[in-house]
Formats: C-alpha cells, sequence, structure tokens
C-alpha cells in the first residue's frame, strides 16, 4: 500500500485523533446487539495506546440523527463496551468539538476519549472547512481506521486529513491490501463472482473487473437480464428491461476482451416468492414461473472454475438466500470458497458478507470486506476520497 500508516509515525508524546466506525446496531434498550466494529478497531487502538500517546481521542458517527442531537444516537453505550473490551477507562465527552470539547481532554487524566456522535453535526457530512478544523485542533496526528465510510468526502474523513498529518490504521490497510490486489495485478486465474438483484447496481463493477478478470461467474437476479438478452425465456423472474441493451453490450465486450461469462444453466424456479412448496430445478424457465436460485449444474460450473483459480472477488449472492428455501446456491458458492486452499478469496461488503456471515464461514476467507459501498467503489476503479487524503509513503 502507498499510504502511510500509523506504523510510520512517531506517535510518542502527541494528541491522535481516530477516525472509528463504531457504527452498531442496537436493541430499542440501546443495548450492542453486535459489537464486531468495535472489536475490529481494537488492534488500531491498542497499537497507538502501546506508542505512549499523549491522548486518543477516538470519533464515530451513529446512526442518521441528520445534524441534530438525537438522545438516541449517543455513543455512551459504545463508550462502556470498548471500555470493557479494553480493560481501561474511556472518557467519553457530549460533544464533538469546541472549547468545552478541548478543554476536557486537556484535562482530563484518561488517555482515551470518544467524542460524541459526527453526525448530530450537518457540518460533518458537508465537509464543513471550519468544522473540519476544529476536528483537527484536538489532536496533532489523524489516524483513518473507517472503510465503510472512506467513499464518503466527510469532515472527519477527508476534510481533516488536509488539516493535520493523516495515515491509515490497521483496518483500512488491510481493506487496501486485498481489495487492491483484485484492482491491481491479481494473481491468475481470477475469477469475479457477480449476483445480488439488479446488473444496474453492478453496470461499473462489471466493466472495471473485466479488465482483469479471467471469468466471470454471473448468478443472482442480474444474470435473468443477460439471459433474456440472450434469447431466453425467463417467466417471470427480475428484469431490467431498460438493460437489455447494456447487458448485449457487456456480453460483446467480454468477448472481445477474451474474458469467460458464465452464466446459469439451471434454475431453481417457483410459482411465487411466497410458494416454495412449488420449487423444482429446470434447465428452460416456462412462463409463469421465477428463478429465485441458480440450480445445482450452475453450482457445478461455478465450482469448476473456482477450483482453478488463484484470486477470487464475490460480489452478490447468487440467489435469495435470506430465505432458507432459496439460499443452496448461495451456501455452495460459500462453502467452495471456504474450501479453497492457496486461493485469495475475497469478499465485498454488504449481502456477500452476509451471506458468508450467515453460514458461519467468516473465518475461512482471505478478507471480508467490512464496507458494502465503499468496497463496491473500490471495485468500480473509483478514487475514494477517504483514501486518497491520507499522506503517500515516502
Ligand atoms: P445486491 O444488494 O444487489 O447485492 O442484491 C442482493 C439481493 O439480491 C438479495 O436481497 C437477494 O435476495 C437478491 N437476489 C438474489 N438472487 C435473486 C433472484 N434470483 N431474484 C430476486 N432477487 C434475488
Amino acid at each position: 500500500m502507498n499510504k502511510m500508516t500509523v506504523k510510520d509515525v512517531d506517535l510518542k508524546g502527541k494528541k491522535v485523533i481516530v477516525r472509528v466506525d463504531f457504527n452498531v446496531p442496537q436493541d430499542d434498550n440501546l443495548n450492542i446487539t453486535d459489537d464486531n466494529r468495535i472489536r475490529a478497531a481494537l488492534p488500531t487502538i491498542q497499537y497507538i495506546l502501546k506508542q505512549q500517546p499523549k491522548k486518543l481521542i477516538l470519533m464515530s458517527h451513529l446512526g442518521r440523527p441528520e445534524g441534530q442531537v438525537v438522545e438516541s444516537m449517543r455513543l455512551t453505550p459504545i463508550a462502556t463496551r470498548l471500555e470493557k473490551l479494553l480493560g481501561q477507562k474511556v472518557l467519553m465527552l457530549d460533544d464533538c468539538v469546541g472549547d468545552k470539547v478541548k478543554n476536557a481532554i486537556e484535562k482530563s487524566s484518561e488517555t482515551v476519549v470518544m467524542l460524541e456522535n459526527l453526525r448530530f453535526y450537518k457540518e460533518e457530512t458537508k465537509n464543513n472547512p471550519d468544522f473540519c478544523k476544529k476536528l483537527a485542533d484536538l489532536a496533532e496526528i489523524y489516524v483513518n481506521d473507517a472503510f465503510g465510510t472512506a467513499h464518503r468526502a466527510h469532515a472527519s474523513t477527508e476534510g481533516i486529513a488536509k488539516c493535520i498529518k493523516a495515515v491509515a490504521g490497521f483496518l483500512l490497510e488491510k481493506e487496501i491490501t486485498y481489495l487492491s490486489k483484485a484492482t491491481g495485478n491479481p494473481q491468475k486465474p481470477y475469477v469475479v463472482i457477480l449476483g445480488g438483484a439488479k446488473v444496474s447496481d453492478k453496470i461499473m463493477l462489471v466493466e472495471n473487473l473485466m479488465n482483469k478478470a479471467d471469468t466471470l461467474l454471473i448468478g443472482g437476479g442480474m444474470a435473468y437480464t443477460f439471459l433474456k438478452a440472450l434469447g431466453q425465456n425467463i417467466g417471470n423472474s427480475i428484469l431490467e428491461k431498460d438493460k437489455l441493451d447494456v447487458a448485449k453490450n457487456i456480453i460483446e465486450k467480454a468477448k472481445q476482451k477474451n474474458v469467460k461469462l458464465l452464466f446459469p444453466v439451471d434454475h431453481l424456479v417457483v410459482k411465487a416468492i411466497d410458494q416454495p412448496e412449488t420449487k423444482k430445478v429446470v434447465k428452460d424457465i416456462e412462463d409463469g414461473w421465477l428463478a429465485l436460485d441458480v440450480g445445482p449444474e450452475t453450482v457445478k460450473q461455478f465450482k469448476d472454475v473456482l477450483a482453478g483459480a488463484k484470486t477470487i472477488v464475490w460480489n452478490g449472492p447468487v440467489g435469495m438466500f435470506e430465505k432458507e428455501e432459496y439460499a443452496s446456491g448461495t451456501k455452495a458458492i460459500a462453502e467452495c470458497l471456504a474450501s479453497l486452499k492457496g486461493a485469495t478469496t475475497i469478499i465485498g461488503g454488504g449481502d456477500s458478507a452476509a451471506a458468508v456471515a450467515e453460514f458461519k464461514l467468516e473465518d475461512k476467507m482471505s478478507h471480508i470486506s467490512t464496507g458494502g459501498g465503499a468496497s463496491l467503489e473500490y471495485l468500480e476503479g473509483k478514487e475514494l476520497p477517504g483514501i486518497t487524503a491520507l499522506a503517500d509513503k515516502k
């Protein structure tokens, strides 16, 4: 990675401000129901603490308070959980900028300080220069460890990086290291599995990954617009009529670039989503039926390709996996990736990450991205403002 990280700067005696992603799910009583995002930031936090900084100031957003104070979106429960995980006191402040905050940080005997929800200020998402300066005023070094918001040019993810020395934390570094394998010089054969509901969400992704990949395996709802474009009957399966030309164009481009495209050759079809009892596997979809998962022959063909791959990127489930009845294709793909030895397996955030978690195969993948939108944009070849803004390695 060509960006500086926490390891490239001297943190001893410095005030260090770290953007983390503590946007964790909570129940109605504000109990944290999944603290993975807090745990994921611990390596960076613990490393910084070992360097004996003067202060370690943490900042995050939580939910969408839209520029005003929302009591239920305070970060207090998160600071409490962090205290437990760190085994160290965390000073929780009730604001994130201003003299009161500055003084409280200076006067506190605690090293670790948690600022209040950044999005209580509309200036945060607007990347307001004054607000950026106020955040930067709190510290001497800025660390970004929040990949999930790196595609947004917000004050705490981009603007602040222009005011003080800005480096990456370990989580961000890992994301870039793996995702850049997919867009840079991937070890070949390089296979991309694409699924999900719509072609329209994945056009730029397909176009960009086609420049590097040897084979694209296309499943899920998006496959049916392609199959329709190829002249097949798709019954009532999900179709984006206005994307038929785009699909044809992608098929044509793949031919020119010598990229193999594989589509489902059999399908799990039902009469209606809420009639799983009607499900059957077919090669040709008849009128009145809709496909909600790939069939076993497709799984076999996909697995044969995956078995020889050295780099694999997976973005989007190959069926409606949220319903158990339509999950077997997605489960088989996840299990196949988990079983591969010697291949780098990169799971894009969002639904494919959710699928891998559901099947409890998380520790069997090389990398599962923590950012749905951010990993999609990275793999589309876009620059992420939160990464661009960090200092380059010398
Ligand atoms: P995306 O957010 O674009 O990755 O889409 C994920 C969604 O696609 C999931 O909610 C799946 O249920 C849905 N999906 C996958 N396969 C199909 C299918 N054959 N028909 C309809 N929806 C599907």
